[in-house]
């Protein structure tokens, strides 16, 4: 069995219907797109060795299959510099996610790489019962929950399509730079965006993917996927 099939196979197998977050980097390092390093620790030890063979600064995430937004239970703390910060902080998101999502399972903690914060992006893709594979894309943020300044298309999707749909944001000019603010790396982005629909077209159990954020950099200096959702189909 591939990488990918056997993830998720194991998923499926154990009744979640979700890629765990370590588990959907594997996946998406297997097609290629642009991830921080990463590992799963289940216990502070395991939390400090992972940090160091990465390199500080890290970021600590809850794993929980049952957890959709991280930051909103205390499971996020970014920018870690010390075995001592990684220890403390290691226990204060266990503490977080029992006393604020208590009936959560947990699977660990996620130690990445902590990459430069800049302008995030979110690029998602879902399988409509009609149209099959439609990808998303749109600025992070308010751009997205507030303005719901997004654009979809249906795959297969041709070069210009993904231009055109980069475009016909409202906050496009955003990318393109203004003021003091560069314009992006749209080769990157494009590459992010068909990444996703090949994963749809090829994997039948793959329902949905969201990437949010992706941090995307000024141009020649690529996109770095730091949050990921792979959610899997019902199987009939
Ligand atoms: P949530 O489940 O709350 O969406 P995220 O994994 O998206 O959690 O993390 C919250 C925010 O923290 C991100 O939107 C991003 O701004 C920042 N962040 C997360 N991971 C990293 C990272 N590896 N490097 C830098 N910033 C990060
Ligand atoms: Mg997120």
């Amino acid at each position: 069995m591939t990488a990918v099939g056997e993830l998720i196979y194991r998923a499926l197998e154990e009744g979640r219907n979700k890629l765990l977050e370590h588990e959907a980097y594997e996946f998406l390092g297997v097609y290629g797109l642009p991830i921080p390093k990463f590992a799963l620790a289940t216990n502070e030890d395991e939390a400090v060795s992972a940090a160091e063979k990465i390199g500080y600064p890290v970021v600590l995430k809850i794993v929980s299959p049952d957890i959709v937004h991280k930051s909103d239970v205390g499971g996020v703390k970014v920018d870690l510099s010390s075995e001592e910060e990684v220890r403390k902080w290691f226990s204060t998101i266990m503490l977080n996610v029992r006393s604020r999502a208590p009936t959560a399972r947990v699977a660990g903690i996620l130690i990445q790489e902590m990459v430069p914060q800049d302008l995030e992006v979110i690029v998602g893709s879902t399988r409509d019962p009609v149209f099959g594979p439609v990808v998303m894309f749109g600025l992070g943020g308010i751009f997205v929950e507030v303005l719901r300044d997004v654009s979809f298309r249906v795959a297969p999707l041709t070069e210009a399509d993904v231009e055109d749909m980069i475009r016909e944001i409202r906050a496009y000019r955003v990318l393109e730079g203004y003021r003091g603010s560069p314009p992006r790396d749209l080769e990157s982005l494009k590459k992010v965006i068909f990444g996703l629909e090949s994963m749809l077209s090829e994997l039948e159990d793959v329902e949905a993917v969201d990437l949010n954020p992706v941090i995307l950099y000024p141009r020649g200096r690529g996109a770095l996927i730091v949050d990921a959702r792979v959610v899997l189909g019902e199987k009939p």
